[in-house]
């Protein structure tokens, strides 16, 4: 498979209930035989059995340290590690797999790039654009980068129902910005952003836009070169993978000038004490024994991806957040948080008088797994005046039946905790 052409599709439609059938954390009971509702997914994805049984072959066949042995074991975890990295470039659509750096996840990624790249671009007095839903792993290295070279964070608001305010964009745009970093997908709202057009305005200033990609990559064919982004970053553990293993993906401009991130073996091309000079992409950005498991279950995790037809995948996707979001609302006292028109895959929502954390604490307690607090998006919550949301989050896994345990759930936490 050439690492620039997609493949075709194998599947022709899409069956939730036949893919529900490839991940066996969704078939067990919980509390008493009560059968799980796996609602969490944005904070990860559950695992198919083609990604255990890749994990369970690799540790028990092929388990030895990549790009340094000449045994045969060696060679094969070498072989394995690579073949996946060019998976990931079919899967995001990368001009190169050299231009495929593995990380720890999505967060290491922007620490990565602000640490190496942000400080190549990022000068005193300068600002560095974020959006008031950035994850705070889309924040807080932004604000150590700025802290140390005396740059300001400014922040794009956004809307009362969850959009970007992009008619105010040239406000924040300026002469003085030097990077912009953004969610593709917000995971609080589910909202898509519109980064095609935040890319454009910035990379007519000639500004470079890094993309969070952790909620789109589970979500939507990525084609990194058509988005024209600068950096795209994305978890393996929220797209059917392994945690402890993510992608970053760099134009190559950028990734041949950026310094290296962590100094030592597997990173260089000749050391002495008096100087050591580094290795090439990729490896100039992996040094050390990479988790060379997760790298190759993550490789499994995108084939296993690509194999389904996304045309179909988001159309359920879609019906099943409609379908779960006119039912949740219809709740007396349950207010939506997050109506962008464009949105995927994650319901977020309040009751009046019920504290979120005491709701997803009753839903446990009924098999339904959903996520409360402010997601590690403190300032977005504080933005709505609330002290958290519930949220649902599906997968393609999930189906409509799924949202009507979720609703009833809803009903009884409404009964037994409301005030009337
Ligand atoms: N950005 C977004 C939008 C996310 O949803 C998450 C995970 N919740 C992250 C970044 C961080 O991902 P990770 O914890 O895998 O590094």
């Amino acid at each position: 498979m050439s690492a620039t052409t997609k493949p075709q599709t194998k599947a022709t439609s899409f069956d939730a209930e036949a893919l529900r059938a490839d991940f066996p954390a969704l078939q067990q009971d919980i509390y008493d035989d009560t059968p799980l509702v796996y609602l969490d997914n944005a904070a990860t994805s559950q695992t198919p059995t083609a990604v255990i049984d890749r994990l369970e072959h690799f540790h028990s066949r092929e388990n030895s340290n990549v790009h340094r042995g000449v045994h045969r074991l060696s060679q094969d975890a070498t072989d394995e590690y690579e073949s996946a990295r060019e998976s990931i470039a079919t899967f995001i659509d990368a001009p190169n797999p050299e231009q495929v750096i593995f990380t720890r996840g999505t967060t290491e990624g922007l620490n990565l790039i602000s640490s190496t790249f942000g400080e190549l671009v990022v000068d005193e007095g300068d600002e560095i654009l974020l959006t008031e839903m950035e994850h705070h792993s889309n924040i807080v290295p932004w604000q150590m980068l700025a802290e140390q070279v005396g740059a300001e964070i400014r922040v794009l608001p956004v809307s009362d129902r969850g959009e970007l305010e992009m008619d105010r964009l040239g406000e924040f745009l300026t002469d003085d910005t030097a990077l912009v970093a953004v969610t593709h997908v917000s995971n609080t709202l589910g909202t898509i952003n519109p980064v095609g057009d935040l890319i454009d305005s910035a990379h007519a200033q000639d500004v470079p836009v890094v993309l969070d990609g952790a909620q789109s990559a589970p979500h939507m064919p990525v084609d990194v070169q058509a988005l024209d982004a600068d950096f795209f970053v994305f978890s393996g553990h929220k797209m059917f993978g392994p945690t402890g293993i993510g992608i970053l993906y760099g134009k190559r401009e950028h990734l041949e000038a950026m310094p290296p991130y962590h100094g030592g073996g597997d990173m260089i091309d000749e050391v002495s004490f008096e100087k050591s000079t580094y290795d090439g992409l990729p490896h100039k950005f992996e040094a050390g024994t990479p988790h060379i498991a997760g790298v190759v279950g993550l490789g499994t995790a995108a084939e296993y991806m690509m194999d389904l037809n996304w045309d179909a995948v988001q159309a359920h996707e879609d019906d099943v957040l409609a379908y779960a979001t006119e039912q949740v609302q219809a709740i007396d006292g349950l207010r939506i948080v997050g109506t962008a028109p464009e949105k995927t895959s994650v319901l977020s929502f309040v009751f009046e008088d019920i504290h979120p954390y005491d709701a997803g604490t009753f839903l446990d307690r009924l098999g339904i797994a959903v996520r409360t607090g402010h997601h590690c998006t403190q300032p977005l919550v504080e933005r709505y005046g609330l002290p958290g949301t519930i949220r649902a989050s599906f997968a393609a896994y999930n189906t409509r039946e799924d949202a009507d345990r979720l609703v009833e759930g809803l009903r009884c936490v409404k009964q037994m905790l409301g005030d009337s």
